[in-house]
């Protein structure tokens, strides 16, 4: 249920965080010697939020999803983060009025659009310096798929991951694979190995047995080993992520 709490701020006049921070951290009587608070507004992809303490310094960023969030929720909040770092509980009334606040339609519907807009922006195109992962999907969508797999978003991940080399990400359709693979020295049929493991995963996708997500069912095993060079794929991943 919505109740009338919150007030609308100006616009352009975002609440000052830090501020906020102060109050709420003066409220639980931390008895740690904090020379400062730093709390700001972050546009992280979701409704993150992230807080260190570093030699005296309490770091806060907050998701500017909740830059007009009424006070009220911004304590609850400051109050969840510090509780955190400070090895503290926060009361049932911060975590009931943040949480409030986040299942409101209207926010779910402007984190999703958050998250689809700015994790999007997190891919480099399906074009790489060596490889061609476009070309690479069609490929394979013919030679194994019968070209029934549906057309998905495909990139290159900004960062060298050795420990994933690739993931579906069924939530907004992508396949990321990861950049240390578009290299000269990564030959091809390696990249198709791992973008062939991606497709897999939206052939077969993730099935619930009970409490427990079968990710990588029997049928997908078994439909991995048709790639050609299987086992000589898995060896060489095995090399490249250690
Ligand atoms: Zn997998």
């Amino acid at each position: 249920m919505d109740r009338p709490e919150q007030l609308a701020l100006p616009l352009g006049i975002p609440p000052d965080l830090s501020a906020v921070f102060r109050r709420v951290f003066l409220r639980l009587r931390i008895k740690s010697p904090i020379t400062s608070i730093d709390a700001r507004f972050h546009p992280f992809a979701g409704l993150r939020s992230t807080v260190t303490v570093r030699h005296g310094t309490v770091k806060a960023r907050v998701s500017d999803l909740l830059a007009e969030a009424s006070p009220l929720v911004l304590e609850g909040l400051a109050e969840i983060l510090l509780a955190r770092v400070f090895h503290r509980r926060p009361s049932r009334e911060a975590r009931e009025c943040y949480l409030a606040y986040t299942f409101r339609p209207t926010i779910r519907v402007q984190i999703d659009a958050a998250r689809r807009e700015r994790g999007s922006k997190r891919l480099l195109p399906a074009r790489g310096r060596h490889h061609n992962l476009e070309e690479i999907f069609y490929g394979l969508n013919q030679r194994f798929f019968q070209g029934q797999i549906p057309p998905s978003r495909l990139g290159w991940s900004h960062n060298h991951s050795r420990r994933i080399l690739g993931h579906y990400d069924s939530g907004h359709g992508t396949i990321i694979i990861s950049r240390k693979l578009d290299s000269p020295t990564v030959p091809r049929y390696l990249v198709e190995y791992v973008v062939y493991h991606e497709m897999l995963h939206i052939r077969f996708p993730v099935e619930r047995r009970g409490h427990r997500r079968v990710v990588h069912s029997r049928e997908f095993r078994e439909a991995e080993k048709k790639f050609p060079k299987y086992e000589s794929a898995c060896r060489h991943i095995k090399h490249l992520c250690a």
